[in-house]
């Protein structure tokens, strides 16, 4: 595809990712699909949000990208499941993009995110914008459940300043059960890293009746804690922000009678996490 046709993708700035966006890549031809997964030139992303206080240190600016193999049965996000539902961006593109924020990110001692969707679905892309971000002087971030890491090479990780993990919940079958995968890949990232010396945060799911056993909490806790580079944990409460983007395309959401924790169930999580010597909020 030529650099003209995605240099303006439809109004990719978002107020957050919580907007609903499908097949803004639908007219994107087959081969360049492929060709962009396979080179990494040219990345689909759902949004791009700037000011984020959230996803990682300091003020960020995020860039979400579509395309997750998982089926997390809590996914507040599922439009971003499906690839061409993001709009095609050249690496050259995004980059110029961050580079309009370096500035600020600086001062405000944040950097850049990319979240998604699973972003190390297009580990090629991922590789290239975070090499670019690190190369105009800027903090990086992937989010990423861990299940593609195999796919980054010790170089490629390099430049990457920190990675928010997402641990969904603890045990096989469990996992099976809430994401429709295995759980070991994602801990044997986690493990990698951890050898690497890399700075994670671990981001876990509260959701009450599926993810508060006790038993779930201390197996993740026990996990982060045995990999020494886990700077913080987010317990993050389940909300139904996601529930209508479920309906409006036609999925089988089964959490729909689910409730936000109270705090005194986030609390008592994040004490399982501090018991275990990790700092947890
Ligand atoms: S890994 Fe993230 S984007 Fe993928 S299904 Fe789970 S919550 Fe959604």
């Amino acid at each position: 595809m030529p650099e003209d046709a995605t240099v303006q993708p439809p109004r990719l700035e978002a107020k957050s990712p919580f907007e609903l966006r499908v097949d803004l890549g639908k007219g994107v031809p087959d081969t360049d699909v492929r060709g962009a997964l396979a080179t990494g030139d040219m990345g689909f992303l759902h949004s791009f949000t700037t000011g984020s206080a959230v996803d990682g240190p300091g003020i960020r600016v995020v860039a979400w990208t579509t395309g997750c193999m998982w089926r997390c049965r809590y996914c507040h996000n599922p439009d971003t499941w499906t690839l061409t539902n993001g709009s095609p961006v050249t690496v050259t593109r995004a980059a110029a993009e961050l580079g309009k924020y370096r500035q600020g990110l600086q001062v405000m001692k944040g950097g850049f995110t990319l979240s998604g969707g699973e972003p190390l679905l297009q580990h090629r892309f991922t590789a290239k914008l975070i090499a670019a971000s690190k190369a105009l002087g800027i903090h990086t971030a992937i989010e990423t459940n861990g299940h593609f890491g195999e796919k980054l090479s010790d170089a490629e990780l390099a430049p990457l300043d920190l990675v928010l993990l997402g641990i969904k919940t603890w045990g096989a079958e469990r996992h099976k059960a809430l994401t429709g995968v295995d759980i070991e890949p994602t801990l044997a990232f986690a493990r990698r890293l951890a050898n690497a010396g890399k700075p994670m945060w671990i981001r876990f799911v509260l959701v009450p009746g599926l993810t508060d056993d006790e038993a779930v909490v201390s197996g993740i806790a026990d996990f982060a804690a045995s990999l020494g580079t886990v700077q913080r944990v987010e317990v993050l409460p389940f909300h139904q922000l996601g529930k209508f983007k479920w309906e409006r395309l036609g999925l089988d959401y089964t959490l729909a009678e689910a409730r936000a924790p109270s705090s005194e169930a986030s609390e008592r999580a994040c004490g399982i996490f501090r018991a275990a010597g990790l700092t947890a909020n």
